[in-house]
């Protein structure tokens, strides 16, 4: 058991969970956005970042501060806390990427920690080694054993009531994730953020990203607090949850207001290309486009990275709920659809769901739709996976209609598509009480088409007939030629 974090809720992977930081005093609910402050450029004061978008948490680089003299010194005598003027829980970053670029590594694991302690830090981190996407197995394998010695040494520090991440590594080879988390997991290290990531987002190559952290997520424990190192645009929030990590930060909302750019949950807009402002945020409901791109360059940059902020935390928050409603692949999938790398990403995800049921409730809330498009979600193929279990008569009939009042089966089953076949019993129970679309599409139909295909090999003694509304043959051709197919829109039967 971890001791620092709490889940208390789950959907899927995803989880609703605490983690108590215990040198700020302060517990964080997870999933959390730790904005990144730059001590010599404060887009947004950090005391605000608490009061105005409810900040428990934000991350700094000590990297910097142990490069910048003036800030260094203030540091090391107020505090981190006094210095950013906020009294939430700060997390320090080791400057890995600063550290190997500019080959200053001359300093230990200790000495690195010992910094961040003596600074105030409430969540430090070690010196990893990030490295990147792509590169051949030896390298990424030689630099993973550098990482675990970081982690190890690491591991052996006092550093008293402060947190201590344990960076996860391996490059784009999912086997060499799980071999780091199941190490980083192994030390009694806090927090386990997924590494070097940004590259692949960077490049929008989500469902790199989706292999990459399940990889993580199968070395780790499921009570592991996981973060998503350098994720923090609102377009991934919901399917980075939706993988299991619970941590995120965000340095885009300052770097993209001062290029002008303005986010939102399906991308990146340029604030010169917009007429209006799709939000309803303090800013955007107070500023026209024309109005912001008026502005004095410091003033443009701090409202839009407000804008920023605020579209990223109102997205977390809908994560959050969906999470407690049980729907979050519902939200994952509509924001798939606003961009096709999302859409690869979701799709990745869909294939781990073998992974993603092993921690999904059972039994829980009615989601809101089952979308035509992603008959795969982990509620139909439970359906469809205990259909062997089922007790089948040897003459039924499976129909999308009301039972016809005079029939010579031995029962009569209801077909809702997405789902596969229910005997009546079952149709008040989860997940059959879900609102499904009147007018499915092929998809829904074909993954129905399929459950009846499942039936009908489950018990081969039973003779089936299958009843549809007028279903596409693309659906259809899933049908096993044993099951008689009978079409309620020609029979004037259909709209039951
Ligand atoms: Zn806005």
């Amino acid at each position: 058991m971890r001791e620092h974090f709490e889940i208390r809720a789950h959907d899927g992977a995803a989880r609703i969970g605490s983690l108590t930081v215990p040198r700020a005093g302060v517990d964080v609910e997870t999933p959390a956005l730790l904005p990144v402050v730059n001590p010599n450029v404060l887009t947004i004061d950090p005391s605000r970042l608490r009061s105005t978008f409810g900040v428990d948490v934000l991350i700094t680089n000590s990297y910097i501060i142990h490069s910048t003299d003036r800030v260094r010194e203030r540091a090391l005598e107020e505090g981190l806390h006094d210095l950013l003027g906020f009294d939430g829980a700060i997390m320090t970053d080791s400057g890995s990427f600063q550290l190997a670029e500019y080959g200053d590594i001359d300093v230990t694991t200790a000495e690195i920690l010992e910094f961040q302690h003596a600074i105030g830090s409430d969540i430090a981190t070690p010196v990893d080694v990030p490295t990147p996407p792509d590169v051949d197995r030896e390298r990424a394998a030689a630099e993973l054993e550098t990482t675990e010695t970081a982690l190890a040494d690491a591991a052996a520090v006092d550093t008293g009531d402060m947190l201590v991440n344990a960076p996860v590594q391996g490059s784009t080879y999912p086997d060499l994730r799980e071999r780091a988390g199941r190490h980083a997991a192994s030390t009694d290290l806090d927090v386990f953020p997924v590494g070097a990531v940004v590259p692949l987002m960077n490049g929008y190559r989500y469902a790199d990203v989706v292999e990459v952290v399940m990889g993580a997520k199968r070395g780790l424990d499921p009570d592991c607090p996981v973060h998503l190192f350098g994720a923090g645009h609102p377009m991934m929030l919901a399917l980075a949850v939706a993988c299991g990590c619970d941590l995120f930060d965000s340095a885009a909302y300052a770097l993209m207001a001062r290029d002008g750019r303005y986010l939102t949950v399906s991308g990146t807009e340029h604030l010169e290309d917009l007429e209006y402002l799709p939000c309803s945020c303090p800013v955007c409901s107070q500023h026209a486009p024309a109005d912001l791109r008026s502005r004095g360059d410091t003033e443009r940059e701090r409202l839009l990275a407000e804008h920023n902020l605020h579209v990223t935390f109102a997205e977390l928050r809908r994560v959050k709920q969906a999470i407690r409603s049980g729907n979050l692949l519902g939200l994952v999938e509509r924001r798939a659809r606003g961009h096709p790398a999302m859409w690869d990403g979701y799709r990745a995800l869909l294939d781990h769901r073998g992974e993603l049921e092993r921690t999904d409730p059972v039994s829980k809330g009615t989601f809101f739709s089952v979308s035509a498009d992603s008959p795969s979600r982990p509620e139909v193929e439970r359906h469809h996976d205990r259909l062997g279990r089922l007790t089948v008569p040897d003459r039924l009939l499976v129909t999308e209609s009301k039972p016809p009042s005079d029939h010579d089966y031995d029962a009569v089953w209801r077909i809702r598509p997405p789902f596969g076949p229910y005997p009546p019993a079952l149709s008040e129970t989860y997940p059959l009480t879900a609102e499904v679309p009147e007018r499915p599409d092929v998809a829904a139909e074909r993954a129905a088409a399929e459950g009846v295909a499942r039936l009908a090999r489950e018990h081969a003694h039973a003779s089936v007939t299958l009843a549809h509304d007028d279903w596409d043959p693309a659906a259809l051709s899933a049908v096993p030629e044993a099951v008689e197919l009978e079409d309620l829109s020609r029979l004037g039967r259909s709209n039951g």
